[in-house]
């Protein structure tokens, strides 16, 4: 499959593994929003949310889990951060394997544009 973010959990493309456990790998954003800036995947492949099985949603819960352990780990638990999962076109999905965003270490406005 033609996946970048497959790519990545295979190893065949370069990136900063930030966290890796059985279901879940955690890395650096390319082209990072705030000075934390770290996506989380199921390393199986889910195109988005609107395609999770009912098998899947134990992945998200493991993501979840992550994004709170990365939070703490990078510094930006106390000051808070945000959890973002972008899904389709107008949700502004770029990579079709679903991922969330932990971003943080600056004050994030809102509503997002
Ligand atoms: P989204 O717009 O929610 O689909 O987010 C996709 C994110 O993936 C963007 O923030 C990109 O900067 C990021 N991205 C794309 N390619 C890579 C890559 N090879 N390594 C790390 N992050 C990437
Ligand atoms: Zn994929």
């Amino acid at each position: 499959m033609d996946c970048i973010f497959c790519k990545i959990v295979a190893g065949e493309i370069p990136s900063k593994i930030v966290f890796e456990d059985d279901k879940v790998i955690a890395f650096n954003d390319i082209s990072p929003a705030a000075p934390v800036h770290i996506l989380i995947i199921p390393k199986k492949h889910i195109n988005s949310a609107l395609t999770l099985s009912d098998d899947d949603y134990d992945v998200i819960s493991s993501i979840f889990k992550t994004a709170v352990r990365l939070a703490k780990e990078f510094n930006i638990a106390e000051d808070g951060f945000r959890i973002v999962n972008n899904c389709g076109k107008n949700g502004g999905q770029t990579v079709e394997h679903l991922h969330f965003h932990l971003i943080g270490g600056r004050c994030l406005t809102w509503p997002p544009g």
